[in-house]
């Protein structure tokens, strides 16, 4: 049984695979005990997953899993988490921006008592500045809006204790917004400031695309408050129609020769009504699409390959299916 465990998931990264290994396993003869490496394959259409097989042949610490299609980077890490044995674990990406030289610092910190010791990041080394905005107006809007204390700035960069792995690995929901669910759990949890430096090679494979989404699950996973804003336009355009009565009627009243046509107030009236209503329906929609994708109850993931030495005794990934 290995004591660390590192989960890296891997989307088209055959430009970073073999610095990363170089680096990580660097790492790895440093630590003070046993470790295993764990990469999860996220459906890559490069050569990622020869690299991987390569990797595993010659050293026997690194694990893989292959997911047999693209489930995302938070089923990925997910997947890693069902299956890694470790008492400590830490999650880093894969293009080496979070650097694998402060997991020694994240162990020590570990020893000291602490569950779950998560990344933050003090600086954005060359991102650009419409994401960084975006970021940065995200991470304060979520924190305001959530029920739990999401700290801000951080990403999955972390170490989690075998306890919290195995809370995390109970919570059945599909939606996972792992940095979300892991202040969920409690605990001690302290923070690691470090700078985030830039990807090694390739490109980003969170589009904006993806990353909106995941900022939309956030939200969403972790707070009603959307919910509640259909009511608070609702009543605003109550105020607002009321406001407007008294306005026409006191125009017909005491200006008999008002030239009131009307036109423009009726067509903004029915815009603005409409546009309400639609934003709350789509607001409605986010919740009740989760609902339905947590009902249909799929496996979160499939797995086309799993590289290990020996079989495991026990079978923790049991949201998954296996076909080999
Ligand atoms: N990743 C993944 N599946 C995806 C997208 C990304 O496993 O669908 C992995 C990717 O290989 C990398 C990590 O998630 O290790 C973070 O991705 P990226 O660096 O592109 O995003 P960012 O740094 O902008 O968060
Ligand atoms: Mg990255």
């Amino acid at each position: 049984m290995p004591k660390y465990s590192l989960v890296i998931p891997v989307y088209n990264e055959e430009s970073t695979i073999p610095e990363l290994y170089h680096r990580v396993s660097t790492v790895m003869d440093g630590l003070d005990d046993t470790s295993e490496a764990i990469f999860i394959n996220d459906g890559s259409q490069d050569r990622t997953l020869q690299l991987l097989r390569e990797l595993h042949d010659r050293d026997e610490r690194v694990v893989y899993l292959s997911l047999a299609r693209n489930f995302g980077h938070q089923i990925a890490v997910t997947a890693g988490l069902n299956y890694i044995r470790g008492k400590a674990i830490v999650i880093l990406d894969a293009d080496l921006q979070d650097p694998p030289e402060l997991i020694p610092e994240l162990i020590a910190l570990w020893r000291q008592g602490y569950h779950v010791v998560y990344a933050q990041r003090t600086k954005r080394v060359r991102e650009s500045w419409f994401k960084r905005l975006c970021a940065y107006a995200f991470y304060r809007i979520l924190k305001q809006l959530a029920n739990v204390d999401i700290p801000t700035d951080t990403g999955d960069f972390c170490l989690l204790d075998r306890q919290v792995v195995d809370l995390l690995n109970q919570m059945p929901e599909r939606n996972r917004y792992l940095r979300g669910l892991r202040s969920w759990v409690g605990f001690n949890q302290i923070a690691f400031k470090f700078e985030r430096d830039s990807r090694f090679a390739g490109e980003v494979k969170y589009t904006f695309a993806k990353s909106f989404a995941l900022a939309i699950n956030g939200l969403v996973s972790f707070s009603s408050v959307p919910l509640r804003l259909s009511t608070y336009l609702g009543l605003f355009s109550a105020v607002v129609a009321i406001l407007m009565a008294i306005l026409v009627l006191y125009w017909r009243i005491f200006t008999p020769h008002s030239t009131l046509t009307g036109f423009a107030t009726i067509a903004i009236a029915i815009f603005f009504l409409g546009a309400v209503q639609l934003i709350s329906i789509g607001i409605l929609g986010e919740y009740i699409g989760r609902i339905y994708e947590e009902v249909k109850n799929r496996p979160l993931y499939t797995l086309s390959e799993v590289g290990h030495q020996k079989p495991r005794s026990s079978q923790p990934p049991d949201r998954s299916r296996s076909s080999s």
